[in-house]
């Protein structure tokens, strides 16, 4: 080994620097070791990723410490990848993938001295001094045995009498669990374990998408499937969105595997997510179960790669590194030789174009657990009403035989349709937030005026900021406009509103979700939230209050959107014994995201919105990257957009790739910053990858810190 070492940063800057390795350091460094380094006036961490020849290398600083156990080859390897395909600096990746606390801390751990045996003799009074005080105090910190020399402890250790050994971690679970039987499973079900089994024991790279309608027990499959790699010695790691990382379902995870299972949540505290790091690293549990980050489980080997409800944005990261943890998490089954199973009742398009190119293998759950049938679902057309609320007849009606059969009723809103605003009657605009360019929306309850994007707070104003007109109007209808409207049709229900304006933080989620649970809810009204994943047996309607709002955002994918969440608000009617029933109230009854839904045909849906993509190059058919440049200055920010343009013009030949904009953002101000995009278009996506790097330099030399140029690639987010 050279004493020099090569180390990625965890910093903004595009490549690697060399360090001088002293000799008094405390650990080995191998490739992957976490260090403490001088860059600059700072410390950083930073990560060794490889070993130089170390001539002519005079003059360079030396790593400071050593920090917490290395990144394993393998994740070292998976950084690499992202670093280059999101184009995002080596060191700062890999300070994404491991937790804040733990890349503080110090790999001197506490360490801890126990009595082993009660010696028959000892020699000297300083060996009798120590075991007696262990006797008494059970064990003592290292650190705290100032009075006694190493060699009186170094003495005891090697006679067997006492042990010196790290602190424990603390047990993240209660080990007092019986294992719960697992049911049988339905013959589909039987098959998908038997195939991925098959794959797993194999140990060859595959991927799997487990396409299964709402209610067929894909959970069921997973755990089987894990169940299966018990006494392997690998790992597993099962991935869901964040919104559905719930107690009902980290409990069929616990009543399953007990505490072998690490759970990586947003809720936990840094310390806490270092914790369950080290538990997995330590070898003492076998699943983790996560949202997006736990694709990082720092598994040695991994056996299986879950990913369920592989369809939903949140999988992508909004800022910083821009990963999508399910083609993560499909990249690091391929560098550990593991099966990933992607599991949908709506598929994302990009996977379910993979299934049928044979580049993903195919699993079909058609059937509902016990047969229980498909909810029927019926279509309002809300445009030939004349309607006095905001509600149909037939559906007030069905909730009201909901109400009388003691069942639940999940009522659907989508946020966007319902946010209230501050309209001018005299120049016809609304209240806009004075940094974002969007509208603020009421709040009854507080009377005030809030921006959804930058929490911007205010009173509404007595005129209007544009024209100081005084004919303001209050229009739309809030989630509370919703609920009032509601609760005087259903005076003694037990009603429920779920949004991000009532439910905060998980403690609340997941505190409504058990009332809900234990029926002490009779109608659940809620935005998105309500849709996913969860698995109430008692809810027999689910009513889609208005369908198509979301149908005409700028944004290539906001159909496919919107028959994804009609598709899984349906799926949580009809879960138990009594039969489902859906009612979807729209303005555009003959829109084929809704016909769809209506009848559960994905492929039908599939092969209309596959015309449309291919029509005009979008993924999956095509790949696109983008390009966000930002100022607070309009003109620098629409100036620098064009300078990346030109870079990227100047070296297209041809038509391909195809690259659009530089256009204003649909929203094109946030936070005070002016945000102009550009797109690049094509089936080749190392070429657009190439060119959005090319882009960004030409901007970042020209205009330095002036404007900010985030690169995203595979991006969900549009607006
Ligand atoms: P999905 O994730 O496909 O919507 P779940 O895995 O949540 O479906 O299963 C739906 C319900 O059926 C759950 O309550 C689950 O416990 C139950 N279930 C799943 N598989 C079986 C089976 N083979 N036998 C009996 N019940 C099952
Ligand atoms: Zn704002």
């Amino acid at each position: 080994m050279s004493d020099v070492v090569d180390i990625a940063v965890g910093i903004s800057v595009n490549k690697t620097f060399h360090y001088r390795v002293p000799e008094e350091l405390q650990a080995p460094l191998v490739t992957g070791s976490r260090v403490l380094v001088p860059f600059g006036r700072r410390r950083v961490t930073g990560t060794v990723v490889g070993f130089p020849a170390a001539a002519g290398v005079s003059g360079v600083k030396s790593v400071i410490e050593v920090l917490d156990n290395p990144v394993t080859p393998e994740l070292l390897a998976l950084a690499r990848w992202m670093s280059d395909y999101y184009l995002y600096p080596l060191g700062q990746t890999i300070e994404a993938m491991v937790p804040k606390a733990l890349s503080r801390s110090r790999l001197k751990k506490k360490k801890i001295v126990r009595l082993l045996n009660q010696p028959a003799a000892l020699r000297g009074t300083k060996q009798t001094e120590l075991v007696r005080m262990l006797s008494e105090q059970g064990e003592v910190e290292l650190d705290g045995l100032t009075g006694f020399s190493f060699s009186t402890i170094n003495a005891l250790k090697s006679a067997g009498i006492i042990e010196v050994v790290e602190r424990e971690l603390p047990p993240a679970a209660p080990e007092d669990f019986i294992p719960v039987a697992p049911p049988l499973l339905m013959p589909e079900q039987r098959e998908a374990v038997h195939r991925i089994n098959e794959a797993v024991a194999g140990a060859q790279f595959g991927v799997f998408l487990l396409h299964g309608v709402t209610g067929s027990g894909k959970t069921e499959v997973y755990l089987h499937a894990i169940q299966q790699l018990a006494g392997s010695g690998k790992g597993a790691v099962v991935l869901v969105p964040e919104i559905a990382l719930t107690p009902q379902l980290l409990g069929r995870f616990r009543k399953r595997f007990g505490s072998r299972v690490a759970v990586l949540h947003s809720g936990l505290t840094d310390r806490e997510r270092a914790d369950e790091y080290r538990r997995i690293q330590s070898g003492r549990v076998d699943v983790a179960v996560g949202a997006r980050s736990a694709v990082f489980a720092p598994f040695e080997k991994i056996g299986l790669i879950v990913v369920d409800e592989e369809h939903e944005n949140s999988y992508k990261q909004d800022e910083g590194l821009r990963y999508h943890a399910r083609d993560v998490a499909v990249m690091r089954a391929k560098f550990q030789n593991a099966v990933a199973v992607l599991g949908s009742a709506t598929p994302s398009l990009e996977s379910y174009y993979n299934a049928k190119n044979g580049k993903y293998r195919y699993l079909r759950l058609a059937n509902r657990v016990d047969h229980r049938p498909m909810p029927e679902v019926s279509i309002i057309d809300m445009k030939t009403r004349s309607l006095t609320g905001l509600y149909a007849p037939t559906l007030i009606e069905a909730v009201k035989q909901r109400l009388e059969r003691n069942e639940q009723t999940l009522l659907l809103l989508n946020r966007r349709g319902f946010s209230s605003v501050i309209i001018c009657r005299e120049c016809g605009a609304a209240i806009k937030c004075p940094s974002c360019s969007v509208s603020l929306t009421y709040h009854k309850s507080e009377q005030n005026l809030k921006c959804h994007y930058c929490g911007f707070i205010t009173r509404p104003p007595a005129a209007c900021p544009a024209c100081a007109g005084i004919d303001l109007k209050l229009l739309g209808s809030g989630t509370q406009k919703v609920e009032e409207e509601l609760q005087a049709l259903f005076p003694s229900a037990r009603m429920r509103r779920m949004d991000s304006d009532t439910v905060k933080g998980r403690d609340a989620y997941d505190r409504l979700l058990q009332q809900v649970d234990r029926r002490e809810v009779d109608i659940l009204l809620g935005t998105q939230m309500i849709a996913k994943g969860h698995d109430f047996p008692s809810v027999t309607l689910v009513g889609v209050v208005d369908a198509d709002v979301g149908l005409n955002l700028p944004d290539f994918r906001s159909t496919e959107k919107t028959f994804q969440l009609i598709t899984q608000a349906a799926g949580r009617a009809g879960r138990g014994d009594a039969a489902g029933e859906v009612i979807i109230q729209t303005m555009n009854p003959n829109h084929y995201s809704i016909l769809h839904s209506r009848t559960h045909d994905y492929e039908g849906f599939y092969h209309e919105e596959m015309q449309y993509r291919s029509e005009l190059g979008y993924p999956p058919l095509g790949r696109v990257v983008k390009l966000e440049v930002k100022s607070p200055k309009e003109s620098h920010a629409f100036e620098a957009a064009n300078t990346a343009r030109n870079r990227i013009r100047s070296l297209i030949r041809g038509k391909d790739p195809a690259l659009l904009g530089p256009a204003p953002a649909p929203i094109s101000r946030v936070r005070g910053q002016y945000r102009f995009q550009l797109l690049l278009l094509s089936p080749k996506r190392e070429a657009i990858r190439t060119l959005a790097a090319e882009g960004r330099k030409a901007v970042e030399e020209k205009y330095g810190r002036r404007c900010k140029v985030i690169v995203d690639v595979d991006p969900v987010n549009l607006m």
